[in-house]
């Protein structure tokens, strides 16, 4: 892979190259803050993605060699080279995707994170396991389970979180003993590139990680190459993710997109609620997938909330900030997901929701949409059934639990949830939501709970990260089963003679019945 100016710091590159050219075979990165362009970066074709596959492929056996606490030993370089260079990273990540410094802490902190709990645990998760022999039959058999990488794991990403997608969902696999490649999103690709050639050049690990650059047609190129595809993204490409590798009989993993909706109880602490959903719907511009999207109140406490939270998001500062934290919403990382969040604000705004706070883009310069909060929303609007992924909540005023539920419930995506109230109520509420992880008196907290797994129900996707689930899935299972005494035949072999068939029935017999009779070779 050719990184050329995209390796320097994106501060320094915005500075000196501004005004860069784009080329057929290259991609411009913008930064949404300011909408200036900070460099370009070259695609790889196809050929070059399966050279780059090639390359890792051939580093991953000695990889695999090395160990669990080898690689831990390389991955725990990286870990102390992302806490050495946080600020640097971040200055690259802020420039790629107009984040507020404030929000950037969720990529960074996670992989640090990720990288000690996968160290920690790998042993236990897929060390290697004996088994006991289940029946006499195999009784003098050794049975072991070893977990073996697929050899090289493609990982295909999106542009909210460039590190803690891109980067995270390499770690479990490089730690499994996996190669893994990388393709991050054509629009914030910088902070990978920084991080590869930190491991390459810098910290001097093996050469079992790259990236390739592009979009569609370079992710594509990797499916075709890889052994096993760790997807996510929008669950429209997520079905061409998956029909693409059905080709090759590639499994895969796919971590798409949500719907996830907020339960308030009547019993809930109104304050705590109504700041979790102002965070929870405008963390990262609302670009997050188990963003608070959609809010189900129930009716004693409805209005109490309602003004709590668009007072609280009324309040947020927008805009964009440097190394100070000095904002609290930042910018649309993609064009195209901006005119998605407009097109569902309008599409309320003209069915009859009312915008307490926000409802349209914010002037410029760069890509701003205003934290908004709807109210007056129903299930015909997009806004309450497509994932909206902008800072953007719809409220709506439910009887009791149980219609709150049916509406929660109402959705083809299943990804995440929360539920506020009293605690037990609240958590038997939880139990009946349909999403792969419910919160109870908290949102998003489920990202850096990595000792339960995280996926998605319905159209949010298949398969886990986090847990043990989300290094598993990078390993093919080998039983081994080893004989330990023997003789020169078994009865089971030739010759077939009557005598010899006659003996391996009998033990059938002894071994599988369940009665004595049948066992002494009766009939029942
Ligand atoms: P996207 O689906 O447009 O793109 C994701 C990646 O797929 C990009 O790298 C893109 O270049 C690549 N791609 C596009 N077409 C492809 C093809 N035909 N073959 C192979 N790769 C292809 O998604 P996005 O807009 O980058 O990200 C936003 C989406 O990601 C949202 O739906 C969000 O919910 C989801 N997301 C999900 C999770 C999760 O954990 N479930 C986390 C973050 C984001």
């Amino acid at each position: 892979m050719e990184t050329g100016t995209a390796e320097q710091s994106a501060e320094a590159i915005e500075a000196s190259n501004g005004s860069t050219k784009p080329s057929a075979d290259r991609i411009e990165v913008h930064n949404p803050a300011t909408g200036r362009l900070i460099t370009t970066v070259p695609i790889d074709s196809p050929d070059s993605v399966t050279a780059t596959v090639a390359r890792v492929r051939a580093n991953q056996a000695e990889w695999e060699a090395i160990g669990i606490e080898g690689r831990y030993h390389w991955l725990g370089k990286l870990r102390d080279w992302i806490l050495d260079n946080t600020e640097q990273i971040a200055d690259t990540m802020q420039a790629e995707t107009g984040k507020v410094r404030g929000d950037l802490f969720m990529d960074l902190g996670y992989v640090a994170d990720l990288i000690n709990f996968y160290g920690a645990k790998a042993e236990k998760f897929i060390g290697d396991e004996t088994v006991r022999p289940h029946s006499p039959l195999v009784a003098s058999k050794k049975l072991l389970i070893r977990y073996r990488p697929h050899p090289v794991v493609g990982v295909i990403c999106p542009w909210n979180f460039p590190l803690a997608m891109g980067l995270g969902d390499s770690i479990p696999a490089l730690q499994a003993g996996a190669a893994v490649v990388v393709k991050p999103s054509e629009f914030t690709p910088l902070s990978l590139i920084e991080v590869i050639k930190a491991w390459k050049e810098e910290i001097g690990a093996p050469d079992v990680f790259d990236c390739v650059l592009g979009t569609g047609e370079a992710g594509g190129a990797l499916i075709d190459n890889v052994d096993y595809v760790q997807f996510t993204g929008s669950d429209r490409t997520g079905r061409k993710v998956m029909a693409r590798a059905a080709e090759t009989l590639t499994p895969v993993s796919l971590e798409l997109g949500g719907k996830d909706p907020m339960i308030v109880l009547a019993d809930a602490d109104v304050d705590r609620a109504a700041n979790a959903a102002a965070w929870g719907g405008m963390v990262n511009s609302g670009q997050l997938c188990i963003s608070v999207e959609r809010i189900y109140v129930e009716e004693p406490v409805y209005d109490e909330f309602v003004a709590k939270l668009t007072k609280e998001v009324s309040g947020l500062r927008q805009g964009a900030d440097g190394r100070k934290p000095e904002k609290d919403v930042g910018a649309m990382t993609s064009p195209n997901q901006s005119a998605v969040v407009e097109d569902h604000v309008n599409d309320a705004l003209a069915s009859g929701a009312r915008a307490l706070t926000g409802g349209k883009k914010a002037d410029g310069p760069g890509d701003y949409f205003e934290p908004t909060v709807l109210v007056d929303v129903n299930h015909s609007m997009k806004v309450m059934r497509d994932e909206t992924f902008g800072p953007v909540v719809g409220v709506m005023k439910v009887r009791d639990s149980e219609q709150a539920l049916e509406l929660a419930n109402d959705s083809r995506y299943g990804l995440a949830a929360s539920v506020f109230g009293e605690k037990e109520r609240a958590e038997r509420v939880a139990r009946r939501v349909e999403a792969g992880s419910v919160n109870v008196n908290d949102v998003i907290i489920n990202m850096a709970a990595m000792g339960v797994p995280m996926g998605g129900w319905k159209e949010s996707g298949i398969g886990y990260r986090h847990g043990e689930p989300g290094i598993k899935k990078y390993c093919r299972i080998e039983s081994t089963v080893i004989t330990r005494f023997a003789g020169k035949r078994e009865p089971s072999w030739y010759p077939y003679t009557k005598a010899r068939r006659g003996l391996v029935n009998r033990i059938s017999q002894a071994v599988n019945a369940r009665d004595l009779k049948r066992r002494l070779g009766l009939r029942g």
